[in-house]
């Protein structure tokens, strides 16, 4: 192990090492409803999925997946008129009263939680354990956003030396435009509702064009929790029309958006293009995020780590490994490992129970990865998979793994289950200063049990959230806050402190008594 170092420039005084740790834990009490196991049992079936085994088949047989219309633009102008009409009622709500509204659809949504898995698994593919953990995602947004509503927009009294009374309030600051993306089609779009909802702004919400049954079927429950109908709109349709059509309407307040850094880039410029106030952006978008393992690292722990941060969900996470950085010391032994893992993944339909990789959300999607895939057969060497998939379903794509030659070869976020993996010696800092140098920020895995250098290195990445010896997937509401910086977002971090106070306006209110 000693042996291993002498070629990595670590002082003996270093060699503080970390406990082996391979089920990271959430480190508050949290209240016994709100989280449930999460973890894969040994035979990959989720404990969750494998005790509700029942009641999910019996939703997916009787669950019909509806459809919608799309909206015109003379649809999203009167919306939008009747967002910015219901504003004042809705802001003027006492916050306590919009916090219970929020609880009673959280309640609603996990009593009828096999009905939502049914349609996360027909609409967007979901496999049954992605399906449950999303729903879970979704209540505990809805949870965390009530509670944390009546937390930040208490006000504050400012006692200070000018001999007036001053007060801080918060309020909300109008119709948000809420436009989230397919691949948490429940969760990041109750996500941004809540928030919004939470703190008095009125919603505008559009779905992805992929998935607009669950948003639908979201709304409704929204509705019938107590959100009235002029407070929450939903249009669905294309981004380039419906989309972009709600981002240009004058009486828009804020635009929460959750998709790619490309069309962040086209809302952005499109609202600094707009006559009249100036309109807040949240963007939240992709990433190439990257894995370092250095020498000392644990094989089994890195092949574990891997195989569910860059193929679960079919690498349709924004936060999966893409870039995994491997000391060249035990580089090929990781390869290998990793290989034999990824080669018991099952991929195939996701209605079934021990499908562990579902195929991409559409054919353009599939396309769009086939032609990474092309390029990275001519330019780099294919290391997975071993054998195509033994079954004729579309759009499936087993797990993909090829070695480049430097990080600075991988320009593209690929949006599946696609991992780049590079060599390194000599001095890690090296490879974050590369890592960076891509201009992303979102997630960053370090394995190492030199717990100094861990902290090092994470604070010397320029990343949102980063994952020491374990996975870089399945950030916790309310413990993890998930978000990042550079191409990969504005901030501020979904899930966490700061999230609601970019909806709010404030408002500073000096007496002279
Ligand atoms: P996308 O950018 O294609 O679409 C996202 C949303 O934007 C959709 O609702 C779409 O209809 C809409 N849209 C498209 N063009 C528009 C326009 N001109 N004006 C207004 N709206 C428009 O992204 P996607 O393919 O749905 O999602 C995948 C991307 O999302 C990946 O890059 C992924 O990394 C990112 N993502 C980021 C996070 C995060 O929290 N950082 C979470 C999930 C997904």
């Amino acid at each position: 192990f000693v042996h291993q170092l002498a070629d990595e420039s670590v002082g003996m005084d270093e060699l503080l090492i970390s406990p082996l740790r391979l089920e990271p834990q959430p480190s508050l009490p949290l209240p016994a409803d709100l989280y449930g196991p999460k973890r894969a049992n040994s035979q990959g079936l989720d404990l969750a999925v494998a005790s509700m085994r029942e009641p999910l088949l019996a939703a997916l047989a009787s669950t019909p997946v509806p459809t919608m219309p799309e909206a015109s633009t003379a649809e999203a102008e009167a919306a939008c008129a009747k967002a910015v009409a219901a504003f004042a009622g809705w802001n003027h709500t006492p916050v306590a009263e919009r916090a219970a509204t929020l609880r009673r659809a959280a309640d609603a949504l996990q009593q009828q939680l096999p009905r939502f898995c049914a349609l996360l698994v027909k609409e967007a593919y979901k496999t049954w354990g992605d399906a449950v953990s999303e729903v879970r995602e979704a209540v505990d947004f809805l949870r965390f956003y009530a509670n944390d509503a009546e937390r930040v927009m208490a006000p504050q009294t400012l006692p200070g030396p000018t001999g007036e009374s001053n007060t801080l309030r918060l309020e909300g600051r109008g119709a948000w435009v809420c436009i989230s993306p397919w691949n948490f089609p429940l969760a990041i779009f109750m996500g941004q509702v809540a928030a919004a909802l939470a703190t008095g702004n009125t919603v505008l919400a559009k779905p992805a064009e992929q998935t607009p049954a669950v948003a639908l079927e979201a709304v409704k429950l929204l509705h019938a929790a107590g959100v009235p109908a002029n407070a929450l709109q939903l249009l669905h349709g294309p981004g380039e029309t419906v989309g972009a059509s709600l981002v240009a309407q004058p009486g828009i307040a804020g635009v929460v958006f959750t998709g790619s850094t490309q069309v962040a880039k086209i809302i952005q410029r499109a609202l600094a293009a707009k006559d009249g106030a100036i309109v807040p952006l949240i963007a939240e978008t992709g990433g190439i995020n990257a894995m370092l393992v250095d020498s000392t690292a644990l094989p089994e722990q890195v092949a574990d780590a891997v195989v569910q941060s860059a193929f679960r969900s079919a690498g349709q996470r924004c936060s999966a490994l893409r870039l995994l950085c491997l000391h060249e010391g035990i580089a090929d032994h990781v390869i290998e490992m990793i290989q034999g893992a990824a080669k018991e993944l099952v991929a195939g339909s996701p209605a079934a129970l021990a499908t562990d990789l579902g195929p991409v959300i559409d054919a353009e999607a599939f396309e769009g990865i086939g032609r990474h895939l092309t390029r990275l057969h001519a330019e780099a060497k294919p290391l997975l998979p071993a054998a195509a998939p033994a079954t004729t379903l579309p759009n499936l794509i087993p797990p993909q793994m090829f070695e480049v030659k430097a990080i600075a070869e991988v320009k593209a976020e690929i949006f599946g289950p696609v991992l780049q993996v590079v060599r390194w010696g000599g001095d890690p800092m090296d490879v974050i200063r590369q890592i960076n140098a891509l201009g992303y920020g979102l997630t960053l895995g370090i394995q190492t049990r030199i717990d100094s250098r861990a902290q090092a290195l994470a604070a010397a990445a320029r990343v949102g959230n980063v994952y020491v010896n374990r996975n870089m997937i399945g950030a916790v509401v309310g413990v993890q806050p998930f978000g990042g910086e550079g191409l990969s977002g504005t901030g501020p971090k979904a899930g966490g402190p700061n999230y609601l106070l970019r909806f709010c306006a404030e408002q500073t209110l000096t007496i002279n008594t």
